[in-house]
């Protein structure tokens, strides 16, 4: 008649290991939702740029015979609104492949590093970046993702301040810890908006509705990697006006 199935011997045992596999089978779900969101937010904000670029080319069928004069204003909506797509689609690509990303997280030195990137940088942004680095600054980290997280900082701070100035650029050593920062001199963000800023597709209202292009995805990005090489990645004001955009590693010996 075979063997009989073996009793716990611990009941308290058992009663740990079913509360176990519940959070696991809670968190699974959780993953799962969250996945449905976000493709179903992906969709939605793409619908925004195709539903402005089929409303122009149908206005362009329609009547630039009689209206010449409205080619050149629709063809520039849909120039615009088929970048903003683009770019959409290629930072989705990025959050995609981040779930398989490899991080190869290797010790070097963040402040030659960060001096070359902001030599390769400078020419894409209006604004001047002042530079202030500090030595000994080496970091276990994983140089394409500082690079990506260093970028998106940046591009923001030139978007996001006045062009007449400067974007600082900081590594500064406390503690154990280094601090890469990224300084402008624009409006600031709102105590309530700084966690939700890191959020997938969130943009602050008054970046929507002005003219400043922008998806709300690449910050959600930068945590994503900062998270991949351990480090934190937080906001917190400049005085009397801005932000200063932070990236925190373990200094390493
Ligand atoms: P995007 O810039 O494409 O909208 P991000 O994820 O990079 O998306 O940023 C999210 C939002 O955070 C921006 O829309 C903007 O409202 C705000 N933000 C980001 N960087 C800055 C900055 N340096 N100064 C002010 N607001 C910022």
């Amino acid at each position: 008649d075979g063997n009989p199935l073996p009793v716990p011997e611990n009941p308290i045992e058992v009663r740990q290991l079913a509360q176990n596999f519940n959070k696991l089978l809670n968190r699974l779900n959780v993953k799962i939702l969250q996945e449905q969101q976000f493709v179903s937010d992906a969709s939605h904000e793409l619908r925004t740029p195709v539903a402005a670029i089929r409303g122009h080319a149908t206005l362009l069928k329609r009547r630039w015979k009689e209206h010449p004069e409205i080619i050149d204003e629709s063809l520039d909506y849909i120039d615009e609104e088929s970048q903003r797509m683009k770019t959409m689609i290629e930072e989705l690509l990025t959050i995609s492949r981040g779930n398989h990303m490899e991080i190869e997280n290797e010790k070097f030195d963040l402040s030659e590093y960060v001096a070359r990137l902001i030599t390769e940088i400078q020419p894409a942004i209006v604004q001047k970046i002042e530079v202030q680095l500090t030595e000994n600054a080496i970091v276990n980290a994983d140089k394409k993702a500082v690079r990506q997280v260093l970028i998106a900082f940046i591009e923001n701070a030139g978007k996001y301040s006045p062009v007449e100035k400067n974007i600082v650029v900081k590594l500064k050593t406390s503690g154990d810890t280094l601090d890469l920062s990224v300084a402008d001199e624009g409006q600031g963000i709102p105590n309530e908006e700084k966690e939700k800023i890191f959020e997938r597709f969130y943009r602050i209202d008054k970046s929507r509705s002005s003219e400043i292009p922008g998806t709300g995805l690449g910050l959600s990005i930068a945590k994503q990697y900062a998270e991949m090489m351990g480090a934190w990645i937080f906001v917190s004001d400049n005085v009397p006006t801005g932000s200063i955009f932070h990236l925190v590693f373990h200094k390493e010996s």
